[in-house]
């Protein structure tokens, strides 16, 4: 069990990072929310665009099948996805991006994902779209090639550090352990103020560095990796990444790790493996990594905004006529997707291009 791995590893080297405490209850090879199972759909833990809807992914198709277009309809194209899940918003996107002539005998599809159970589903999902398939387990092991890289709901699974101002210097907040109630035998896992944060201290976001004592504040190391690896990858050859994700569109002081299981919130320390557990993606901090590693960035735009932008409606309308009988299934697609209490405002998406590329559908110039 995870968190019998997790306390023998405490009470051996001491309280672990909140990140270290993520990355073993998720990705743990044999017990790990991911790696054990398909946390995703209605009758699972948590339910995500894609799943919500087909337009969500065929509108991304859209994007991709426009990039190539942009970059001059290369003949060695990669349309990589990270964190593809169960595959649907792939397979929704392969459809629409499939009626640009030439795009699918210029495409290889490559997914980056951690989960040995989701690859499997993966691979079901998209057998029948008769597109070249491929797995890596990181966006180094891509082979070359201009490409556009999606990610739904990635950035927010990445492991976080928390950080807490302490006598005007900022530490780092751990995982130790305590005991259930006094004089009894069993512990659990509680947070506890670690060692000054140092050198990592300029993982803080910017605008929140001289916080006053006892502000939260959570780094996401994971996201300047991502950031580092675009920049890497696009240095020599055109790309353009797309992630979709939810939270602020400009850094903020709080504690967000949350984790869900069976759709429903429980503390995040409980029961470790057993909930997905995320901490909401910084957008403002995501496009300033961006651009000091030489990319453009476009954004955050809201979900709901980008949607209807790019024609959700017109083919919601097409749909519908097609299917009269799911007419209002779909209207509540839209709703639960662009309204602004739902996914519209809250989710948002970022683009992290190549430079001389035009500005991405769905985004205002700048
Ligand atoms: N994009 C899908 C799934 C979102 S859940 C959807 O929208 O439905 C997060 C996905 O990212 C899962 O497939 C998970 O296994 C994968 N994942 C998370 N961290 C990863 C990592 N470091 N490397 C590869 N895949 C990862």
């Amino acid at each position: 069990m995870i968190a019998d791995t997790l306390r023998d590893r405490i009470r051996s080297g001491g309280p672990i990072s909140i990140a270290a405490f993520m990355t073993e209850a998720l990705f743990d090879p044999r017990h790990g929310f991911y790696a054990t199972k398909d946390p995703i759909g209605a009758g699972a833990d948590f339910i995500t665009a894609p799943e919500i809807s087909q337009m969500f992914g065929e509108l991304i198709g859209l994007v991709a099948a426009q990039t190539w277009l942009d970059m001059g309809r290369p003949d060695d194209f990669k349309l990589i996805e990270m964190g593809p899940g169960r595959g649907t918003m792939m397979s929704d996107a392969l459809r629409a991006a499939r009626t640009v002539p030439g795009f699918m005998e210029a495409t290889e599809v490559v997914l980056i994902e951690a989960s040995a159970a989701l690859k499997a589903v993966q691979a079901q999902t998209l057998g029948p779209s008769g597109a070249r398939i491929g797995w890596v387990d990181r966006l180094g092991a891509v082979a070359p090639g201009p490409s556009f890289i999606v990610g739904n709901e990635f950035l927010d699974c990445l492991p976080v550090r928390q950080a807490i101002r302490h006598k005007g210097e900022w530490h780092e907040r751990l995982v130790g352990l305590a005991p259930t109630d006094e004089g009894s035998d069993t512990t659990d896992f509680v947070f506890v103020l670690g060692p000054p944060l140092g050198q990592d201290s300029n993982l803080v976001p910017e605008r929140l560095r001289d916080a006053d004592d006892g502000a939260l504040v959570e780094l996401r190391p994971g996201d300047r990796q991502v950031v580092d690896q675009l920049a890497e990858r696009f240095a020599n050859q055109p790309g353009r990444a797309l992630f979709i994700d939810y939270g602020p569109a400009t850094s903020e002081i709080g504690d967000t790790l949350q984790a869900i299981r069976a759709h429903k919130k429980q503390p995040p320390l409980q029961n470790p493996g057993t909930a997905d557990l995320t901490a909401r993606v910084d957008f403002e901090s995501l496009m300033q990594a961006g651009r000091s590693a030489g990319l453009t960035a476009h954004g955050p735009q809201p979900q709901g905004q980008w949607l209807v932008d790019m024609g959700l409606e017109a083919r919601a309308a097409v749909l519908s006529q097609s299917r009269p009988g799911k007419r209002s299934e779909i209207a509540r697609q839209i709703w639960r997707l662009t309204d602004i209490e739902q996914m519209g405002a809250l989710f948002k998406l970022v683009c992290l291009d190549s430079a001389d590329l035009p500005p991405p559908p769905g985004f205002s110039a700048g």
